[in-house]
């Protein structure tokens, strides 16, 4: 399997994953360009892609949508909640467009497997503040849990830890730290969002759930979705390691450079 995430942080979130000749994207939620540009610096073209599977429809994760729908003949695989607010959106902007969406999308539901080519696909459901959000799991053939994702939660839940629990590699959000993110630019009402139990995952409370999953046998995670405004790399590596030391490989997702987790 390969891994690699393309986009990282409230800019824009998108992850490559492909396995024995099926090739999906985890969001898309950049320009169409930077997109293509991306896949086209890591060997791969957005046209050989078997589809683009949506986490949640906030526009750091749907940003190529219109032009996907527009240059592209890709399946897409969102929650019929999230699916609603990106149909709305697009109707808003090109009724043409949204009938193309409709056309295009497979909804999914946490709890379901999906079969895309030689991956099965099991999303989650996530807490955050959009129509709906998923994490997702993807196995292989035999059943086997090959990697886990986790980009936009509020907290970690009973839910998300179980369908965790079993993978080698998880992709995994660590948004903020607390200090900055008290010290930082962000008004009173955007902090209380962000903290909430439906917003963003702090450093610690991600280092806390990564350290719940290595009994399970996790051996790699990529830090992911790192806030600009409120986060440093190091911050949220070194919370990690405060908790669990070296016991997995760990790297941190860079905001528009390819980052390979697996
Ligand atoms: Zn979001
Ligand atoms: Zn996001």
């Amino acid at each position: 399997m390969r891994c690699i995430s393309l986009f990282s942080g409230s800019g824009g979130n998108s992850v490559y994953v492909e396995h024995e000749g099926t090739r999906l994207l985890v969001d898309a939620g950049v320009s169409f360009r930077r997109l293509c540009l991306s896949l086209e610096s890591i060997g791969e073209s957005v046209l050989d892609l078997d589809g683009v599977f949506f986490t949640h429809e906030h526009s750091d994760h749907v940003g190529a949508l219109a032009m996907l729908l527009k240059k592209t003949d890709l399946p897409f695989y969102l929650d019929a909640r999230s699916a609603e607010g990106a149909y709305e959106a697009l109707l808003a902007k090109d009724p043409s467009l949204a009938a193309e969406f409709v056309r295009r999308t497979l909804t999914v539901a946490a709890g379901e497997e999906y079969d895309v080519g030689s991956l099965t696909l099991a999303p989650f459901s996530l807490p955050h503040d959009s129509a709906a959000c998923l994490g997702l799991v993807f196995f292989d053939e035999n059943g086997e849990k090959l990697l886990g994702i986790a980009t936009d939660l509020g907290e970690m839940t009973t839910e998300a830890r179980r369908a965790l629990y079993g993978c080698s590699a998880v992709i995994l959000e660590s948004n903020h730290d607390l200090v900055m993110l008290e010290n930082g630019p962000y008004p009173p009402y955007l902090q209380e969002r962000i903290r909430s139990p439906f917003g963003h995952l702090s450093n610690p409370d991600c280092a806390a759930f990564l350290s719940l999953l290595i009994p399970g046998g996790l051996t790699r995670a990529m830090l992911f979705h790192l806030s600009a405004d409120n986060n440093t790399p190091e911050k949220a590596l070194d919370e990690c390691r405060a908790v669990f030391g070296e016991k997995i490989a760990l790297s941190v997702a860079a905001v528009d450079t390819p980052t390979p987790l697996l």
